[in-house]
């Protein structure tokens, strides 16, 4: 069987670990050395050793400081030599930052793709996504199931513009809510277009020296101010005390935007009016098209539906397995 020259992936902990490479993938616990794919806090931890990428370098540092460990920051493609292999970070599409995990074993060519958070098609804020082929291929498969296949990024921007507009024209607040790394900066540049000015809440305001010189015709936006929010979009995060404040906002109107948008009923799960699909993971035709690009042997599914989508490409005739459970992640509200 071939399989034996397969680099080794072994989960431990509720973390994947390559042995052969000396290597964590996005550990939830302090490791000796690990990859970190993107600065949102659920795969963020203090590392002895961290390799990221340069945007994710600095979103961490203005996010949480900087920590003790020693930090390997990659330009995108830049190879690095590790222990008899060769590393490379890849564009993974999902937030500014975020990066894929390349691994080339340097005694026999044995390669692996370890996906991180990611979408193949072209979103707002990030640059898209770049594959490389693979032996075995590590994905995320958060929307692994045949229903979700996300419409045109055109019609959901469409969809919330033409929401932002009428709340507006009725006299009220549009509140839209998304969090503040990735999916903020997302929602501001689909604000382009509308031409009204913004209000960004602070968490998301503190990364926008880091975020704006990536993105550009950003409109307007200011720090949120809710005593001066009359005639302003404002955008922000999900959770927190200002939900409560929003409802002293004489008709503010609010809308989430995530890939669980596609849910029946997920406008009353979330109690908001509206609902838009604007996700930055990849839909279930990604997940297949990414399977058929990297073209693996071996694929390990992680996060949301790893078990439904690792026995659906078995069926496609691929050796496929989930790594570990953590199905509490199924409704995760960055997605
Ligand atoms: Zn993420």
């Amino acid at each position: 069987m071939s399989s034996a020259r397969l680099i080794e992936v072994t989960h431990r902990n509720g973390s994947i670990h390559l042995p052969g490479v000396g290597l964590w993938l996005d550990p939830q616990k302090g490791a000796e050395a690990a990859f970190i794919s993107h600065a949102h806090s659920d795969h963020v931890a203090r590392h002895r050793w961290t390799l990221c990428s340069l945007l994710t370098q600095r979103l961490m540092a203005v996010r949480y400081g900087k920590g003790k460990g020693e930090v390997m920051a990659l330009e995108f493609g830049q190879p690095l030599e590790w222990q008899g292999h060769e590393l490379r970070l890849l564009p993974a599409g999902h937030i500014l930052g975020s990066a894929m995990l390349h691994v080339t074993r340097l005694s026999d060519g044995a390669t692996l793709l370890y996906t991180g958070d990611y979408k193949l098609r072209q979103g707002l804020a990030a640059p898209r996504a770049e594959i490389l082929q693979a032996d075995t291929l590590i994905m995320e498969t958060t929307f692994g199931l045949p229903k979700f296949v996300f419409p045109p990024l055109e019609e959901v921007v469409a969809a919330l513009l033409q929401f932002v507009a009428e709340t507006l024209a009725a006299g009220g607040t549009p509140v839209l809510l998304g969090y503040s790394l990735g999916k903020a900066q997302e929602i501001l540049a689909a604000l382009r277009e509308a031409r009204v000015p913004v209000m960004l809440h602070g968490s998301a305001m503190k990364l926008m020296p880091v975020c704006a010189p990536e993105l550009r015709d950003l409109p307007e936006y200011r720090e949120l101010d809710l005593t001066a929010a009359q005639g302003h979009a404002l955008i922000l995060p999900p959770t927190g005390g200002h939900m409560l404040q929003l409802r002293s906002l004489p008709g503010a109107r609010t809308a989430m935007l995530t890939g669980w948008a596609l849910l029946p009923g997920a406008k009353y799960r979330y109690r908001v009016d509206e609902m838009f699909p604007l996700s930055d993971h990849a839909d279930y035709p990604e997940l297949l098209e990414t399977v058929a690009q990297v073209q693996p042997k071996c694929v390990y599914t992680v996060h949301g539906y790893t078990r439904e989508f690792a026995a659906d490409l078995r069926r496609r005739g691929h050796e496929s397995w989930e790594l570990g459970q953590d199905n509490q992640l199924e409704l995760r509200i960055e997605a």
